[in-house]
């Protein structure tokens, strides 16, 4: 056997071990895992001292996405490049359907966008809007195509997302026939409407009365419906960007109950508080759900640490400054959405594992392990195993980064975590074998990424994921 490349005395990390070995790869797989393996020419990499990690799944992103009035700034070439720089190697984005479209047109227009401009693997989601019969009929194929998730908005009525709950039981119904998973942005649509019409009455029109039009109970409410929604019908169902501690508490419930319900968080709802909305450029911090207190943060913490939220997914959606100015004057304006998929395993390293909230084996369960498992694309991703992608990130624990927009790659004019050095990096991401940012330059190459036709849900192998107390 001879290897292409080596990785030598890195500390391996995979959701259940951390082992001290090399890595050997061969072509766009994962060759060898072991003491000393033979050097044969290989181009040797060493890692001493740093972590070698299963490339990141990001389930959550919105490139190209258009939302509100505008489109989100970063295209699939722009936004997998700042995934790869993060340590990114695969990206599972959200096709929107349009009205009056089929499914299958969906996704033929939203792999034209992504087809050649991808840098590493991606894989879709399809989010349907417009529901009728024949939509209903043909999410059996789609699954079948490898398109095994779907997601449902319970808010955005005036800009046409929302699906009533008769429409979701629908959709829920058909899922759990055919071994789909739906997704579902959880928050109380009359509520809202109800708290942005009072505040706007009132002339409160900058973005903190944005946050306050979207209270805990918002995405609570919701969460339970939703939950008691899939349990009747059946069906699978995971909770996209879940930001409070009331969410949180209904989940762990269900779960407590065995009802297949996963629940996802995002970076900026660990890192922020709602403090964030006081601030002059409030705008950029606009996102639903909106950031929570302090309590809500420490009860995501805790979900993530006992296991009860399963991934994080970035939520990437991301504006320019410029783009956030259409709601200067009105909060219910502002389009809706932050940058975040570089910062996956970053936040998750130095407010998670260097702070003892979670260890390195449960950063990787919720950026690689969990998402690969729930999402059907496991054991191809998510792992070290030989035969698996050689999907790597060499991950430096010593390294610090300002989080600056100078240092990251999206597109957009602004970060909003420009305030924060993190301690913890990605410093190399190989995707499919090839190397593709070292040192935080991106060296990979437009239209590298392929599309990912994904496995079905099983609840078997979902059950897989730890429970990650495992120390
Ligand atoms: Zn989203």
């Amino acid at each position: 056997m001879r290897l292409d490349t080596i990785i030598q005395n890195g500390i391996l990390v995979t959701a259940a071990e951390t082992i001290e070995a090399d890595l050997g790869i061969i072509g766009e797989k994962i060759a060898a895992v072991g003491q000393n393996l033979p050097k044969d020419g290989a181009k040797a990499i060493d890692a001493k001292g740093k972590y070698v990690l299963p490339g990141g799944i990001d389930a959550h992103t919105h490139m190209e996405f258009p939302f509100m009035a505008a489109t989100s700034a970063d295209d699939f070439e722009t936004g997998t490049t700042a995934s790869a720089c993060g340590g990114i190697t695969t990206i599972i984005d959200f096709a929107l359907q349009k009205p009056g479209e089929t499914l299958e047109q969906t996704v033929k227009n939203w792999r034209r966008k992504a087809d050649g401009k991808v840098v590493i693997d991606y894989g879709l989601h399809l989010i349907i809007r417009d529901l009728n019969d024949r939509i209903l009929d043909e999410m059996k194929e789609m699954i079948g195509q490898g398109i095994t998730s779907f997601k449902l908005f319970m808010t955005y009525k005036k800009e046409g997302l929302l699906l009533d709950d008769g429409g979701i039981f629908r959709v829920m119904e058909e899922a759990a026939k055919y071994n789909g998973l739906i997704g579902l942005h959880c928050e109380n649509n009359d509520l809202i409407e109800c708290l942005m019409s009072r505040y706007l009455k009132q002339g409160r029109k900058e973005p903190k009365y944005f946050a306050r039009s979207k209270p805990p109970v918002v995405e609570g409410e919701a969460i339970h419906r939703a939950i008691r929604l899939a349990e009747y019908s059946g069906c699978p169902m995971y909770v996209v960007h879940m930001s409070t501690q009331m969410g949180s508490e209904t989940v762990c419930e269900a779960q407590r109950s065995h009802l297949p319900i996963y629940a996802e968080t995002c970076p900026h709802y660990l890192v922020f508080t709602d403090e964030v909305y006081e601030r002059p450029d409030g705008a950029n911090y606009v996102m639903s759900p909106p950031i929570k207190k302090k309590e809500d943060q420490d009860a995501l913490w805790h979900g993530l640490a006992k296991g009860e939220i399963k991934t994080i997914g970035s939520d990437h959606c991301c504006f320019t400054t410029e783009q956030k100015k259409l709601g200067k004057d009105d909060f219910t304006k502002i389009p809706n959405g932050v940058a975040g998929t570089e910062l996956i395993m970053p936040v998750l390293y130095h407010f998670g594992v260097a702070k003892n909230r979670i260890s390195i084996n449960q950063m990787v369960q919720a950026s690689s392990y969990n998402p690969a498992r729930l999402f059907g694309l496991y054991p191809k991703k998510g792992t070290l195993a030989v035969g698996s992608d050689a999907d790597l990130v060499i991950f430096d624990p010593e390294k610090e980064v300002r989080l600056t927009r100078e240092n990251l790659h999206s597109k957009i004019d602004h970060s909003i975590y420009d305030s924060f050095t993190v301690k913890g990096y990605p410093v190399m991401t190989f995707s499919r074998g090839r190397l593709v940012q070292e040192n935080g330059r991106f060296i990979g190459e437009k239209g590298h990424g392929k599309y990912q036709a994904r496995k079905p849900f099983k609840e078997s192998e979902a059950r897989q994921m730890l429970a990650p107390a495992l120390a």
